[in-house]
């Protein structure tokens, strides 16, 4: 089983997480049909590095950004998705 290191709680399942979507920026709630289309159906489905969110639900419960290797699965880097300072 995979393992992820979380910035807040160290090393973890992989079982613990859920995987969100790609990570992306958020379009802006007057931005166009066509660019809510885009972000809420379209996906890029790269063969290499993606950037995903992924929510870490049987741990601290925050939203992390992961870099992986969709080709070999490799976890090349972990971030929170929101720096602390962003939080409410
Ligand atoms: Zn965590």
């Amino acid at each position: 089983m995979q393992q992820f290191t979380c910035p807040y709680c160290g090393p973890r399942d992989q079982s613990e997480f859920t995987y969100g979507r790609e990570a992306t920026s958020v379009p802006a709630l007057d931005a166009s049909a066509a660019e809510w289309q885009r972000f809420v159906y379209e996906r890029d489905n790269p063969a290499g590095p993606h950037a995903e969110w992924w929510h870490h639900n049987h741990g601290c419960r925050q939203w992390l950004e992961i870099v992986r290797d969709t080709l070999t699965h490799e976890v090349l880097a972990i971030r929170a998705a929101r720096p602390p300072e962003d939080r409410g």
